[in-house]
């Protein structure tokens, strides 16, 4: 956090408040192509990768399973329900419980033992086909939001009276470049996905919002342009990249407190969203995606990987060792929540994953005193009272919560990045959130 003389715009974001956010980190790691990590002996699935009812179980211990084969999912579930696949073929050794490393619920995880990691689409690919046809096949491949909100994808597309379909590629995270990575390298699967996606929403309104200055994803503008698909070059603010202040940023329409995009006509996907939509269409369940790890270590490295990969595998692919880092965040260095060990696998929503030697500062392990200095009222973006929410959140306060519009907050993290005392706020704001929801709270 730098609040004073304005810094090279090259290497900050700016935000409300001319406090700014660092990011140098996705600098470093924008020119690394993508590795491919290979699966693990033994990889762990968890059945819930997305916001709605888990998925049950369609396979039991002792199952042979294949590569992208539906292992939970059952039709007659809910509809915000999104069924898991099998990321290798191999067979099912147990199906355990585990504290969901977002949640931190229990959840179910199927442990299958890896016998091929050879990939093939296990659906035959999907032609010329209705909008019925291609929603049923969102879903059917497992497709959820990538951005990290793992919102189904399926609902998100299923939504009437859309005028705007906005694909989000501002990749505000400071230490994450795989939305970038993949703009790089696979512009016209992604374009693909772009227009079915616009078919399924029935609009032809379609706008890319991205961060990237003109030229830098050459191949993909182009094709941009060829496909009629407008460009919208974000200014650089982190928070921008939340879909309710894109919605405004793109569109000036505000979204109002409590309701979603299409409440005035637009919906938003991530861009990698997008090339799984397309894969899908070709075959592909949604087992594997891009994502970026950063550490001092190892330096920013954007990597292709299955889903159920347990951490601890990719660091040793990368030649690291897991009793080198002291915390992981399941996500960016501004979102993503710790997991308990590295022996936890990357989701559908890992976009990211951040490591911490000891020897780094962790700004939130020694929290001060709050000093009132007003800084987290200053810099958040949608304009609520973090302390003040902190506070009554501690208490279980759920009318001054509501008073204070805890329902707005993004969860971007921003006033806990600028509080000078490293008071993790974000913890208690997602309390205080569960609190009026009435969900279970989890002890901090
Ligand atoms: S929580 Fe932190 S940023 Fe907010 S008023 Fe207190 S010390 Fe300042
Ligand atoms: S996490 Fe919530 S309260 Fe904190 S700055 Fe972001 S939107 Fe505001």
């Amino acid at each position: 956090m730098m609040k004073g003389p304005r810094k090279d715009h090259e290497h900050h974001f700016k935000e409300q408040g001319g406090f700014e956010v660092d990011i140098s980190m996705k600098k470093e790691s924008i020119d690394d192509e993508f590795t491919e990590v290979p699966p693990a002996d033994e990889m762990m699935v968890f059945l819930s990768q997305h916001i709605g009812p888990e998925a049950e179980p369609l396979v039991k211990k002792g199952d042979g399973v294949k590569y992208g084969e539906k292992i939970a999912g059952k039709e007659e579930q809910d509809h915000m329900m999104v069924p898991v696949h099998s990321p290798v073929t191999g067979t099912v050794q147990q199906i355990k419980d585990m504290p969901h490393p977002i949640s931190g619920e229990k959840g179910r995880v199927v442990i299958i033992k890896t016998e091929e990691s050879k990939k093939c689409p296990f659906y035959e690919p999907l032609g010329p086909a209705s909008k019925q046809a291609l929603l049923d096949r969102v879903r059917e491949a497992g497709v959820v939001g990538l951005g990290g909100a793992s919102f189904p994808t399926h609902v998100k597309l299923s939504e009437k009276g859309i005028d705007h379909l906005i694909i989000n590629a501002k990749e505000s995270d400071p230490n994450l470049a795989c939305d970038v990575r993949l703009m790089i390298e696979r512009p016209k699967e992604m374009i693909d996905g772009i227009k079915i996606m616009g078919k399924i929403l029935g609009t032809e309104d379609i706008t890319f919002a991205t961060r990237t200055k003109e030229g830098e994803t050459p191949r993909f503008e182009k094709l941009l342009k060829k496909s009629d698909i407008n460009i919208a070059r974000i200014r650089p603010n982190y928070s921008v990249g939340s879909e309710r202040l894109l919605v405004k940023e793109v569109l000036d329409k505000e979204v109002p407190s409590g309701r979603f995009p299409p409440y005035v006509g637009a919906v938003v996907h991530n861009v990698a969203t997008a090339l799984a939509v397309s894969r899908a269409m070709e075959g592909e369940s949604l087992v594997s995606r891009g994502l970026t790890l950063y550490s001092k270590k190892t330096g920013g490295k954007n990597l292709w990987v299955r889903m159920g990969t347990p951490i601890e595998h990719i660091l040793r692919y990368l030649g690291a060792s897991p009793s080198d880092f002291e915390r992981i965040a399941l996500g960016s260095i501004m979102m993503g929540p710790t997991v308990p060990n590295t022996s936890y696998p990357v989701l559908k929503a890992t976009s990211g994953l951040t490591a911490f030697t000891s020897s780094e500062r962790y700004p939130y392990k020694k929290q001060l005193a709050c000093i009132r200095c007003g800084y987290c009222n200053t810099v958040c973006p949608v304009d609520i009272y973090p302390q003040q929410l902190m506070m009554a959140a501690k208490k279980g306060d759920v009318k001054r919560l509501k008073e204070l519009h805890i329902e707005d907050c993004i969860d971007c993290g921003l006033c806990s990045y600028v509080c000078p005392s490293y008071i993790k706020l974000t913890p208690h704001l997602r309390r205080g959130q569960a609190h009026v929801k009435g969900d279970a709270v989890e002890d901090l």
